[in-house]
C-alpha cells in the first residue's frame, strides 16, 4: 500500500496503545505528571488552537524552550495539523536569533515564561511573528506583543481534531546549524524523514529504545530535534523523563533515581560534569551514594567522546554508547556498538571499538573520501579522508540556500569531518577540518591531543586550537582546567611530560593555559572559536604591555 509516513502515525499509535504511559516533566515547583492520554487531548487542544489563531499548513511555528511536557505537545501538534515546527536555541545571540526567525518567517513563537527576557531583546525585528504564546507565568512584564497564554488558550479550545491527510514529502520541522562560520543554515525535515529516522532510532543496533525504556533527554529539544528521541520514545511507548531547564549534576542524579531512568542522551560536557559530580560523593563514604543502576545506555555524540570520561562513566555502571551525527543527518548517522565478533576481544580492544563514531545506521550510505584525489580511501583503520554521507534522512540542500552545491556534491552530503573508517566499517574521527592544526604541512589532530590531556588523572577538561605561527603555519596550543580538587597544583610542564612520552615531538603544545572552564557553544560543545579569540586576545594584551 501506498501509506504516507508521517508524525500522525506515531502520535496515532501512541495515544492508541499506550494510553496509561507516562510523561514526566521537571518544573519550579516538582514533577509534573500525566499520561500519553492526557498529552493526546492536550496535542489535538493545541493543534485546535493553532487552527484558531490562523496558522496554515506549511507555515512556520517557532518554539523558544526547554525540553518540557508544552515542548513535546508541540513536537506533535504543530507537524500533525501539516505546520513547520521550528526550535529556536535559546543560547544564540541575539542578531542570530533574528536572523532565524526571519530566514523561516516564522509566524506565531511559543516561549518559556523564564526565556521571555531573552526573546524580548529581537522583538521589535521579527515582523513575521503575530502572536507570542507564552508557557508558564511569566515574573515581570512583558515588552512582547500580543502574548496568549499556553494554558488558556488550551482551555477554550476544541479537544478533538481531524488531523488533514499529509503527503509524507511535506515538512515537519527545521532547525538551523549554530552558525560556527557565517549565518546559520535552516534544514528543513519532512515527514518522512522523521519517520524513517524515528524508526532508525529504534533499531536494536542503534539507539535502540523500546516501550520500556525511561528516556531523559538532556540534549536539548532546539538541538537537532533532541536527536529524535521524542519521536522514538513516543511511538514505542517509553516513558518520558524531561528535564525543564535543571541540567545541573545533581538535579539529574535525583531524577534518575526517583524515576528509574534507563536511557540519557547528551553531549560529552554534560558527562564531564555529572562524572566530576560522582566522583566527588565517592570520595564522601558518609554520604549516601545515588543508585544509577536503572540506567542501561547513555548514548553521546556532537563531539568525540573522551576516552578518560567513558571509563569514568563505565565505573559508575553508565555504559555510554558512542553516536555520531549532525543537524544536516537529522542528526543520527552513525552508533559504535560492539559486533558479535568483537566479543571474544579484550576489554581493552574492545574500549578501543565503543570508543569509535561506529558503522553508520541502516538506510544511511557512507564514504570516506580523500579531498585531495576524490578517491575513496581504503577501509583500513589508517587512511585519512572526509566523511560523506547521503540517505533518506540526509538533508538535500539548505533552506533559502539550494544553489549551495559545496556541501552537497553529485547526491552526497560533505561532512567537514576527517575520519578513517576500519575493515568492519567502523568509523573514527579524527577531527573536523577546521579544528585540525596544520603544522609544517602535517596534521595534528585537536581532538587526539586533548584526549590524552583528559586522562590525566588531575585534569577535567582539555581543549586545543590550532594558532597562527610564521613558519610553521599552525602550532597546538592547550586550554586546560583542572579538576577542582587539584586547582592551583598542576603546572604546563607536567602535561607536557605526561605527553611526552605518547606523542611525536612536533604534536606538543608549544604552550599549555589553565583557565576556569573550557567555553562552550550554544549546544554545549567545546568552543574552539572563542578560544582562538581568547588567544588572540591574551596575545595582544600581551605585547602591548
Ligand atoms: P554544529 O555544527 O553547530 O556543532 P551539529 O550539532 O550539527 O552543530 O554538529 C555536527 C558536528 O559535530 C559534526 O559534523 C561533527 O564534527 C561533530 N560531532 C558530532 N558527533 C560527534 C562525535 N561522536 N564525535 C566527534 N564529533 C562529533
Amino acid at each position: 500500500m501506498d501509506y504516507p509516513l508521517t508524525v500522525q502515525h506515531i502520535f496515532n499509535r501512541a495515544t492508541r496503545f499506550f494510553p496509561h504511559k507516562e510523561i514526566v516533566s521537571r518544573t519550579e515547583t516538582g514533577m509534573r505528571r500525566y499520561t500519553y492520554a492526557d498529552f493526546g487531548e492536550r496535542v489535538q487542544r493545541l493543534a485546535s488552537a493553532l487552527t484558531g489563531l490562523g496558522i496554515q499548513p506549511g507555515q512556520r511555528v517557532g518554539t523558544f524552550g526547554w525540553n518540557t511536557y508544552r515542548h513535546l505537545e508541540l513536537y506533535f501538534a504543530v507537524p500533525c495539523m501539516g505546520a513547520v515546527l521550528h526550535t529556536l536555541n535559546v543560547r544564540l545571540f541575539t542578531e542570530q536569533l533574528e536572523y532565524i526567525i526571519n530566514d523561516a518567517e516564522d509566524q506565531i513563537i511559543f516561549v518559556d515564561a523564564d526565556l521571555v527576557p531573552v526573546l524580548e531583546k529581537a522583538f521589535g525585528h521579527i515582523p513575521t511573528v503575530k502572536n507570542f504564546v507564552i508557557m508558564g507565568t511569566p515574573t515581570e512584564v512583558t515588552r512582547l506583543s500580543p502574548t496568549l497564554d499556553y494554558e488558556t488558550l488550551l482551555s477554550y479550545s476544541s479537544p478533538h481534531y481531524d488531523w488533514p491527510e499529509l503527503d509524507e514529502n511535506d515538512a515537519a520541522a527545521m532547525c538551523y546549524t549554530s552558525g560556527t562560520t557565517g549565518n546559520p543554515k535552516g534544514v528543513v525535515y519532512s515527514h518522512r524523514s522523521t519517520f524513517l529516522h524515528t524508526m532508525g532510532a529504534c533499531l536494536a543496533d542503534s539507539l535502540g529504545i523500546t516501550e520500556s525504556d525511561v528516556v531523559l533527554p538532556v540534549v536539548p529539544m532546539f538541538h537537532a530535534n533532541a536527536w529524535g528521541t521524542p519521536y522514538a520514545a513516543t511511538l514505542v511507548g517509553a516513558k518520558h523523563v524531561l528535564p525543564g531547564r535543571f541540567l545541573g549534576a545533581a538535579p539529574l542524579v535525583e531524577m534518575i533515581e526517583q524515576e528509574r531512568v534507563t536511557l540519557l542522551a547528551g553531549v560529552p560536557s554534560i558527562w564531564i560534569g555529572l562524572a566530576s559530580h560522582l566522583e566527588r560523593l565517592s570520595l564522601e563514604p558518609e554520604t549516601a551514594q545515588p543508585d544509577l543502576s536503572s540506567v542501561r545506555i547513555v548514548p553521546c555524540g556532537g563531539s568525540a567522546i573522551p576516552p578518560a570520561l567513558m571509563k569514568t562513566m563505565d565505573r559508575f555502571g553508565l555504559p555510554m554508547l558512542h553516536a555520531w551525527g549532525m543537524t544536516e543527518t537529522s542528526p543520527l548517522a552513525s552508533v559504535a556498538r560492539l559486533s558479535s565478533h568483537h566479543l571474544t576481544l579484550s576489554e581493552s580492544e574492545q574500549f578501543a571499538i565503543r570508543n569509535k563514531q561506529g558503522r553508520v545506521t541502516p538506510l544511511v550510505d557512507c564514504r570516506v573520501v580523500d579531498i585531495a584525489t576524490g578517491q575513496e580511501v581504503p577501509w583500513d583503520g589508517k587512511s585519512v579522508g572526509e566523511i560523506q554521507v547521503r540517505g533518506p534522512w540526509i538533508a538535500r540542500a539548505y533552506y533559502h540556500d539550494e544553489a549551495n552545491n559545496e556541501k552537497f556534491m553529485d547526491g552526497w552530503l560533505r561532512t567537514g569531518d576527517v575520519a578513517t573508517i576500519d575493515a568492519d566499517g567502523y568509523l573514527q574521527i579524527v577531527d573536523r577540518t577546521k579544528d585540525l592544526v596544520k603544522s609544517g604541512g602535517e596534521w595534528i589532530s585537536s581532538v587526539e591531543l586533548e584526549n590524552m590531556i583528559m586522562a590525566y588523572p588531575k585534569v577535567l577538561e582539555a581543549a586545543v586550537i590550532g594558532v597562527p605561527h610564521p613558519v610553521m603555519q599552525e602550532r597546538p596550543v592547550a586550554y586546560v582546567v583542572a579538576k577542582p580538587e587539584f586547582e592551583g597544583q598542576i603546572t604546563p610542564d607536567e602535561i607536557l611530560d605526561y605527553l611526552r612520552p605518547q606523542v611525536a615531538k612536533w604534536w606538543l603544545p608549544d604552550e599549555v593555559l589553565f583557565i576556569e572552564a573550557v567555553p562552550k557553544t550554544s549546544v554545549g560543545k567545546f568552543s574552539k572559536r572563542e578560544l582562538r579569540d581568547l588567544y588572540a586576545a591574551q596575545k595582544s594584551a600581551a605585547t602591548a604591555s
